[in-house]
């Protein structure tokens, strides 16, 4: 194993999936939907398969993609986006974050990070030679301490790698919250990278605003968003990135050493999902958030106290609050063995020390009646 790799371990998505299997249990660990998305969508994939092409797409993607993300681009953030030279398909939101990393960063650039963090990216930065600035969000409002978020920005930083709505926490970054990184990109002169994969999971009144669209961040910013969780499949890792024709070439460079293109049937499939109509992107919305209300108030019926929420798949307990004295480790191994519940711990994304350990993380994304055998699972267990 590589140096870098070697203080790594097995990532905790696949660890709690693996104990989840083995006991039997309701999988709320790892962020996946329990239902397939949309069938005309996967249609397209089908018949594609059956008529071709089936061979190399080009390397930026197929055209028909790109052209559906620029519509995308325009019809949802308002922004002008040339399809030729500012969009780039990749294998998933994954590789277009590695292809950012290793196509912007030199060894000892600094990159800013806020935690709790994804769990990619950290190895990504490091991978690249970079050096990670974080900065930690805390339970159960997730605020950015101005002060610390300054302070971890210098002249050695290259760019931000930021993430709205974000994982694990359910945050949405507010407008006030962006103008902030924003200047501070600015005025470093650096890059931001902005995983938004969630960006149509998004409830209430919450906006999902891309950085991309602030005053002077349009050629700075590269937006990342991903099929999987826009269409509800998470397997098929088809990602894209938006940004300017000189950053998008960048960041292609890697792209074109590290997988060149991705599967030819899933692009046009995911092109021809990315103009449905409002009334999709209005039910995806919905339907997600009809299930973390009922997921949360079946939460707190059990006596926890939950974290806020306002969008993703995740919903974040207070296992302390049921006078639960252990760590959030214990508490999700103990749920996933006895509870027949499984949940990810969230201190397991943070690296920094001093964070806390007495949240875990529930993925809501399942069917109404997995929800409600879980809550009941819970219920009877505590
Ligand atoms: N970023 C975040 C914040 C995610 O939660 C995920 C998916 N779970 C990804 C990136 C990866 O997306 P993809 O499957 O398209 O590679
Ligand atoms: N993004 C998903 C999560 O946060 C997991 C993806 C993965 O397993 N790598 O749970």
């Amino acid at each position: 194993t590589s140096d870098v790799l070697a203080g790594f371990g097995t990532t905790i998505f696949e660890v709690m999936s693996k104990l989840a299997i083995e006991h039997k249990a309701i999988n709320l660990g790892q962020g996946f939907p329990d239902e397939d998305g949309p069938a005309d969508i996967r249609a397209v994939a089908a018949r594609t398969v059956d008529d071709g092409p089936n061979q190399y797409p080009p390397m930026m993607g197929v055209p028909e993609l790109r052209q559906a993300v620029a519509e995308h681009d325009a019809r949802f953030y308002g922004i002008s986006v040339n399809w030729q030279s500012d969009v780039l398909v990749t294998s998933g939101a994954t590789e277009a974050l590695a292809a950012s990393m290793l196509g912007l960063i030199n060894p000892g650039d600094e990159v800013v990070l806020f935690e709790p963090l994804y769990d990619c990216y950290l190895p990504m930065i490091k991978l690249a030679g970079g050096i990670p600035k974080f900065v930690r969000l805390d339970p159960p409002n997730w605020e950015i301490d101005e002060g610390k978020l300054r302070a971890a920005f210098s002249d050695r930083t290259k760019l931000i790698l930021m993430n709205s709505p974000m994982n694990p926490t359910g945050k949405v970054f507010s407008r006030e919250e962006l103008e902030l990184i924003a200047d501070l990109v600015i005025k470093h002169d650096a890059y931001a990278i902005c995983d938004e994969v969630y960006e149509h999971i998004i409830f209430g009144d919450k906006k999902h605003i891309s950085l991309l669209t602030l005053p002077g961040m349009g050629e700075r910013t590269a937006r990342i968003a991903s099929a999987g969780k826009t269409f509800s499949l998470t397997g098929w890792k088809v990602g894209y990135l938006t940004a300017t024709a000189e950053l998008t070439a960048r960041i292609a460079k890697a792209h074109q050493f590290l997988t060149f293109t991705t599967a030819p049937n899933l692009q046009k499939a995911v092109a021809y999902g990315l103009a449905k109509d409002d009334i999709f992107y209005r039910d995806l919305k919905k339907s997600m958030q009809s299930k973390r209300d009922f997921f949360r108030d079946g939460l707190n019926g059990i006596g926890f106290a939950t974290a806020d929420c306002d969008g993703t798949y995740f919903i974040n307990a207070d296992i302390s609050s049921i006078g639960f004295t252990g760590t959030d480790e214990e508490f999700c191994r103990l749920i996933t063995t006895e509870a027949g519940v499984a949940a990810v711990p969230v201190s397991a994304f943070y690296q920094s020390d001093g964070a806390r350990k007495n949240f875990a993380r529930f993925c809501f994304c399942k069917r109404p009646e997995v929800l409600k055998a879980a809550i009941d699972k819970l219920r009877d267990f505590f």
